[in-house]
């Protein structure tokens, strides 16, 4: 008999159950006994002992309506486990939609029961107005026993030997009322019913099978496209230069697994994963391509439907849970082989695998910054190891560990350094705003600016900080407007007319005068996108169009967006990173960088690479077209290392002035780092209990460097006190410290304390 390491849903532990009927294999999903209940789980790993001091329970059955899982994708998400020590359920919920199961419509319509309160069937009630109570047996002959059971059970009457009339008020009424709704309607989700009537009256209807819930299996989750959209997405059928043609023989003809695609913002390497892509799908492939964000890029998703039509699924953040389960069965069942996503669409299940595809590699999105803390590329790295997969990473500014990896041999390095039919990369200019006297723009940006828009051409600007200011204080008794639940200073939006947090979400109405002293002479400081636009407009009287996360919350606003701009509706986009990543207008031949600074002067040691990818990736927004394209840059900072490199287009120099910086300071990739906060609601005990788990952790520690505990850079948030411990040495000592972590927070848990542990962390 076998016997099953099974994960039970919710309890993230694993369970031995046997399969006395050798029925079940690993990642099938199934139902076992559990402390007296039914419970979900899944079939994770084979027990290599038979032999076992408690009672086994055998596994009761499969699950209905549900898929299994492939053997490596269980290995995957226990690696993701061990790895980024986290509970197997948290993985298990990041990877999969709806626990696997397929998402069910729960729907209300009318049924032919019993109809309480109407006129027709409103005898017994007639009888009753002349009457308290009735004897059982002299109901049953005047009405039938059914009938008065059925009224019984809808509850019109009540008793047992004596039956009365249970005062109906309304009940007729209500359900003549529902009974209209539902006139025009056949079927309304069991929300909205839920919504618009009383639950009681609900129940009573069901009871006596007048309304009836049902479901089904949703099918209907996305709209067909129409025709004419079809059209439109018209695949293009591009004949490779030949410098794509050599990456794509290079990555097709090598038995190698790991590669990386550095290549010039429009040298066309998206053209060549579409080629790689075409070319396992017409040998029975399939592949997954991931991008940073996905809403930001209509033009990406409608190139790749161009090509791949039905056969690709699209999985991005805004997805419901239902048309994610819709996805995942039509790749599943292999109906579709080919996967363009976010982050979480590396666990999207493809068959026969051939390649991950990860385009602009070095972005921040690619690692989650909630539990579970996985980095997609790193997970698709193991991924591809377990399915024979190649992995193609790529980008114009690679981050310093992936080139690091490259020049070691790790990844096969291909670049491409054209752009594709030999267009020009812009042309960089720099402005010292320490000499300037206005602090947004520089007389030479607003010059340039003016000059692009009369030859109605476009601009771009970026400054990477929403809202109006970031720090409001008040000139006469020195308060900051903090928020309540962080420690840290409140922005403020404008246009919404409110304070807001930007860690917790919190917030509050805007005065124009101090919370603390009433005073009115309060000072904004830390100039946002808001601001900016404002004083844009006090200079030109053009179409601007703001794109950061408070504008785009409008419904379809990137489709909107890049069709207006498109459509020269407008002539100046000013916004956020998001305008930096994937977009290509022809017209755009300015860029211009507000400021530089703003991450530069981030206490992270990733914050010159950072700057270098953010501006080097704008910038690679103009000039796209026919036209040439200039930059101007912005900064405080000119005599900078990173803004030189910027300046010389020069990121083999930026490179090395980063993989010195890391090897003298022993940072990534030259060791691994796991960043451990350690909250809690209440200050008490809270720097006593960080101390004790750096003390256990510390004695049995070898060749790392532990740090702390400190208080975190920002003390509070979402009213959690934070307390910070780190720890810094070679892979092979960091992973041997894993097994200790885990277990010491296991030991030392504590409801009133969290412990978060962040592996391989990207923002310090
Ligand atoms: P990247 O992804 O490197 O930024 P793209 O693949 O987006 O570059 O290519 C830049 C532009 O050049 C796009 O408009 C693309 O359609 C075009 N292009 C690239 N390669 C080809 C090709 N082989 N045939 C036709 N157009 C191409
Ligand atoms: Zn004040
Ligand atoms: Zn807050």
């Amino acid at each position: 008999m076998r016997y099953f390491g099974v994960y039970v849903d919710d309890t993230n532990d694993f369970y031995t159950y046997s399969d006395p009927e050798d029925s079940y294999k690993v990642g099938d999903r199934v139902m076992v006994p559990f402390r007296g209940r039914w419970k979900s789980a899944l079939v994770v790993y084979e027990e290599s002992s038979k032999e076992f001091n408690f009672k086994v329970l055998p596994i009761a059955r499969k699950m209905e309506n549900h898929i299994s899982l492939t053997e490596s994708m269980v290995k995957l998400l226990r690696w993701i486990q061990d790895y980024y020590l986290c509970p197997f359920g948290q993985v298990l919920g990041a990877a999969i939609p709806g626990n696997l199961k397929v998402e069910y419509i729960h729907e209300y319509r009318l049924g032919s029961g019993f109809i309480p309160g109407t006129p027709e069937e409103g005898e017994i009630q007639e009888y009753f107005t002349k009457k308290l109570e009735v004897g059982r047996p002299t109901l049953y002959k005047r009405f039938g026993k059914e009938a008065v059971k059925e009224a019984l059970e809808a509850g019109i009457l009540e008793g047992k030997s004596k039956i009365k009339l249970i005062p109906q008020e309304d009940v007729g009424e209500r359900y003549r009322r529902i009974a209209a709704y539902f006139k025009e309607r056949e079927r309304v989700g069991k929300s909205v019913v839920e919504k618009h009537f009383e639950k009681g009256v609900i129940e009573k209807l069901l009871k006596a099978g007048r309304l009836v819930l049902e479901k089904t299996v949703r099918e209907d989750v996305r709209e067909s496209d129409g025709e004419a959209e079809k059209e439109a997405y018209a695949p293009r059928g591009a004949v490779l230069s030949p410098e794509q043609e050599e990456v794509r023989r290079s990555i097709e003809e090598s038995d190698k697994r790991y590669f990386l695609i550095k290549g010039v913002t429009g040298s066309g390497k998206t053209e060549v994963y579409l080629r790689l892509i075409k070319d396992a799908l017409a040998e029975g492939g399939g592949a997954i391509f991931l991008v940073p964000e996905i809403s930001i890029t209509p033009q990406m998703i409608n190139r790749f439907k161009g090509e791949f039509r039905d056969n690709i699924a699209i999985l991005h953040s805004k997805l419901t849970p239902a048309e994610r389960a819709k996805e995942w069965l039509a790749l599943h069942r292999g109906e579709k082989k080919v996967v363009l996503g976010v982050r979480s669409a590396i666990f999207a299940p493809v068959e026969n695998l051939k390649y991950i595809i990860i385009d602009e590699e070095h972005e921040g999105t690619y690692k989650q910054d909630t539990n579970p803390r996985y980095s997609a590329k790193y997970v698709g790295i193991k991924k591809a190891e377990l399915e024979g997969a190649k992995v193609v990473l790529g980008s114009a500014t690679p981050s310093i560990e992936t080139y690091f990896l490259a020049k070691q041999g790790v990844f096969q390095l291909l670049e491409m350094n054209n752009r594709y039919k030999g267009a020009k990369l812009p042309k960089l200019k720099l402005v010292d705003m320490k000499t300037e006297e206005n602090q947004f723009f520089s007389k030479e940006m607003l010059k340039d600016i003016s000059t692009t828009l009369r030859k109605d051409e476009q601009i771009m600007l970026l400054l990477n900080r929403k809202g109006y200011s970031t720090y409001i204080q008040c000139h006469d008794c020195g308060h900051v407007e903090e928020c309540p639940h962080c420690s840290i200073s409140m922005n403020y939006y404008m246009q919404s007319g409110i304070y807001k947090c930007n860690y917790c979400g919190y917030t509050k109405r805007y005065e124009p005068r101090c919370s603390s002293c009433g005073s009115k002479n309060i000072e904004h400081s830390g100039k946002g996108t808001e601001k900016v636009e404002e004083e844009i407009r006090s200079y030109f009287d053009t179409g601007i169009i703001r794109v950061d996360s408070e504008t785009s919350r409008e419904k379809n606003f990137y489709e909107r967006m890049y069709r207006e701009f498109l459509e020269k509706k407008y002539n100046i986009m000013l916004g956020t990173q998001i305008i930096s990543k994937g977009l290509h207008f022809p017209d755009v031949t300015m860029v211009g960088v507000i400021s530089a600074d703003t991450i530069l002067n981030f206490p992270d040691f990733r914050s010159g690479e950072k700057t270098y990818q953010l501006v080097s990736q704008v910038a690679g927004r103009a000039g796209r077209g026919e036209k040439e394209g200039e930059v101007l840059i912005q900064t405080y900072q000119p005599e900078s290392y990173v803004i030189r490199r910027i300046m010389e287009g020069n990121y083999e120099g930026l490179y090395e002035d980063e993989i010195e910086n890391r090897r003298l300071m022993n940072y990534p990739p030259f060791s691994r780092i796991i960043n451990i906060i350690i909250s809690s609601q209440s200050e008490e005990d809270l720097e006593g209990y960080a101390t004790e788990f750096f003390k256990r952790i510390g004695s049995s520690a070898q060749g790392v460097e532990i740090y702390g505990p400190m208080q975190a850079p920002i003390y509070r948030i979402k009213g959690r006190y934070r307390y910070q411990l780190f720890i810094k040495g070679s892979r092979k000592a960091v992973g041997a410290i894993k097994p200790v972590l885990r277990d010491t927070a296991q030991e030392m848990k504590e409801n009133k304390f969290r412990i978060t542990i962040d592996v391989d962390p990207i923002n310090l």
